[in-house]
């Protein structure tokens, strides 16, 4: 039965989690980004999650996402890897020494995540990047709670945004990152780090579902 809070051990099976997912796909967000960047997303996310894998030790939740996104930092190439590496070291600080995470606070986590993500980005919902998958996740995970959703039906909103966030991104020009250098030949390819996004914020739904 679920608890409805995650501890540090369902922290790091997230991290497995996403790198399970990304790795199953890496291919495909290899050819997303051949088509509108230099063809690495894929390997660069592989690698970078690899990595968090290899970080996860003892320690509260916050600091599971904390080291988690410092290996992100040391080992992603690419733009991705400042990127997702903010986020998961925002979303850890936010957690702070807690030993649980209940729902207000991995909202609160998630939203962390993606202040830091624009932050260092400078991008705005629809520039065609990671934040047009990140931004209606967090929105999505806020509107469930506000609705009285517990932390596995929040999560699930949340990532059924970023795939819906993700898919939105094929029409867009980009305006930020090196899609931007094609101009309107961006359009029409759906943007690799929504596609990415949305693939770590499922494996956070699976872990959810598995009742943390
Ligand atoms: P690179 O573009 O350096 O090769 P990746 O291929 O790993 O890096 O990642 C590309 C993805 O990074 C893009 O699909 C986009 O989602 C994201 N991205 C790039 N620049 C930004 C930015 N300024 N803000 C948010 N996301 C960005
Ligand atoms: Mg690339």
């Amino acid at each position: 039965m679920s608890t409805g809070e995650l501890n540090a051990s369902d922290f790091a099976s997230w991290i497995r989690r996403a790198a399970e997912l990304v790795t199953a796909d890496a291919d495909r967000l290899t050819r997303l980004d051949a088509a509108i960047g230099d063809g690495d997303h894929g390997h660069n996310m592989d690698r970078g999650l690899r990595a968090a894998v290899d970080s996860l030790g003892d320690g509260s939740p916050g600091k599971v996402l904390m080291a988690a996104g410092r290996a992100i930092v040391s080992k992603t190439g690419g733009a991705s890897g400042p990127l997702y590496g903010t986020a998961l070291r925002r979303a850890g600080k936010a957690l702070g020494d807690a030993d649980e995470v209940d729902a207000a606070a991995l909202g609160t986590a998630l939203r962390a995540a993606l202040d830091g993500v624009r932050e260092l980005g400078r991008a705005a919902e629809g520039d065609k990047t990671m934040v047009d998958a990140l931004a209606p996740a967090v929105a999505a995970y806020e509107a469930a709670l506000a609705d009285g959703a517990d932390l596995a039906g929040c999560v699930r909103a949340a990532a059924g945004a970023a795939e819906r966030g993700a898919e939105a991104t094929v029409p867009m020009q980009a305006r930020k990152g090196r899609a931007s250098y094609l101009g309107p030949r961006s359009t029409g390819h759906l943007d690799p780090g929504a596609a990415s996004t949305a693939l770590v914020l499922r494996a956070l739904a699976d872990v959810a579902a598995q009742g943390g």
